[in-house]
């Protein structure tokens, strides 16, 4: 499998973001393809969004945390126009999406996304982490491992590893490097194809004390929690953990596979935990195949089949849904084939606050929308990847160029739920 994007820097670069006259221009071009598609006239507040069905959130990953590039991630989607960015439960990568948030603001006055962070009650596809001693690895590996990392969070190289002996020195070829812990997101690609067996998975669960701390920023809003759905005693003992810094939020979400038959019986046993500190918006993602939208069109299938039997399933408790897993540029089609895309449903999205529904059977779209994930970063990854290569370190707007490149790619992702004018956006504004 290709490589989809290589990068390694894991720091907030701090230099002086510089624009020359070239640049300038290009810089004017990515303001004028935002007013031409109208973003900043037809973005409508988050709620909103999951009201009419066009909400997108942009999943920068549970474990995801390499700060450059999420930043950079973050102002690309902001300009997009995009409802929610979604990131690990972590200091330092809140702030990096609220910088490049508001780094986006700033070239171009649109309303601010809802930030969110997820956790997990308990094991998780999403929270772990490959790991392994490139000493120990065979020099003449031909490394798959490298090769199938959608994140390039592998990077290896030869070199010579000298040992003192007590008759002398030993000098021998040896493989250093390794994972690149900040950029892997715990795929699970790189398992299986190591001949040696030499990977292992590192497994975690984010600290709810330090979560309920991240949950009273003024900067996070959301928060998603990601559980199996089959125990519902880990799902009660975070829930309790996040005590009372759930008032401080504008929704919370619950991600959770399909479990055939007894999907709605826990969605339900989960509401009934979290319905006596529930005063804001609640949402169910529907996540088909994890971490899979990248590979191609048939990875949107599972999550669009989990949304056909759930918008099916009158007696489901409150709450928006959305779906994620495997959603890419092809998902949009699936909906509409299922005539889910947009689709209004009497729903009741939200517990009894009128304030916050307008009616507690509002007229909704029966699918609130779609967080894209691994597909999303992607194909923006890939120009970041390219900038960095030729410029280290980078804030994107520094090099409007990139920025105008990722932001068409961008757009024509967000585009699909939001409905842009896909021909305003292939004139490209030059
Ligand atoms: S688990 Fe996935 S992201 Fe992490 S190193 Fe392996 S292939 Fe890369
Ligand atoms: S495939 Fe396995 S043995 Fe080969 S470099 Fe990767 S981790 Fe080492």
């Amino acid at each position: 499998m290709a490589l989809s994007f290589s990068c390694t820097a894991s720091l907030t670069p701090q230099r002086q973001v510089k624009v020359n006259i070239g640049s300038k221009n290009c810089l004017q071009n990515v303001k004028n393809l935002i007013k031409t598609i109208g973003i900043p006239t037809i973005s409508t507040t988050p709620h909103k969004s999951l009201q009419k069905g066009n909400w997108v959130k942009l999943i920068c990953g549970a474990s995801f945390e390499d700060v450059v590039d999420i930043r950079n991630l973050s102002l690309v989607y902001t300009l997009a126009g995009v409802d929610c960015i979604d990131c690990a439960a972590d200091a330092s990568v809140v702030s990096a999406v609220n910088e490049g948030i508001e780094a986006a603001r700033e070239i171009v006055p649109l309303r601010r996304p809802w930030v969110m962070i997820s956790v997990n009650d308990h094991e998780d596809l999403h929270f772990r982490k490959a790991e392994f001693d490139p000493e120990d690895c065979p020099l003449d590996c031909s490394r798959p491992c490298e090769n199938v990392c959608p994140a390039n969070a592998i990077s290896l190289e030869k070199a010579n590893s000298t040992v003192q002996l007590s008759y002398g020195t030993n000098t021998r070829g040896v493989l250093t490097g390794g994972v690149i812990t900040e950029r892997c997101y715990g795929c699970g690609r790189c398992f299986p194809v190591c001949p040696y067996d030499k990977i292992r998975v590192v497994t975690y669960v984010r600290d709810a004390t330090a979560t309920a701390e991240l949950l009273r920023r003024h900067d996070v809003d959301a928060v998603e929690i990601h559980t199996s759905g089959r125990q519902t005693k880990f799902f009660e003992e975070l829930w309790s953990g996040l005590a009372d810094s759930i008032r401080y939020l504008k929704l919370v979400a619950v991600s959770l596979p399909d479990l055939g038959d007894s999907t709605v019986s826990s969605m339900d046993a989960m509401y009934t935990i979290m319905e006596p500190q529930l005063h804001c918006y609640n949402l169910w993602q529907l996540d088909g195949r994890p971490m899979s939208g990248d590979i191609g069109r048939g990875a949107t299938r599972e999550t669009i089949a989990f949304a056909v039997c759930l918008a099916a399933a009158k007696d489901r408790p409150l709450g928006f849904l959305q779906l994620a897993g495997g959603t890419n540029a092809h998902t949009v089609d699936g909906l509409k084939k299922e005539r889910l895309f947009q689709t209004p449903a009497i729903t009741k999205n939200s517990k009894d606050d009128t304030s916050l529904t307008n009616s507690h059977s509002s007229l909704c779209a029966s699918i609130g929308g779609v967080a894209y994930g691994g597909y999303a970063r992607k194909i923006v990854g890939r120009i970041l990847c390219s900038m960095q290569s030729q410029h280290g370190l980078a804030h994107i707007e520094g090099y409007p160029e990139y920025l105008l490149e990722a932001l068409i790619e961008a757009l024509g992702l967000v585009g699909t739920v939001k409905c842009y004018d896909r021909t305003l956006i292939g004139k490209r504004n030059k």
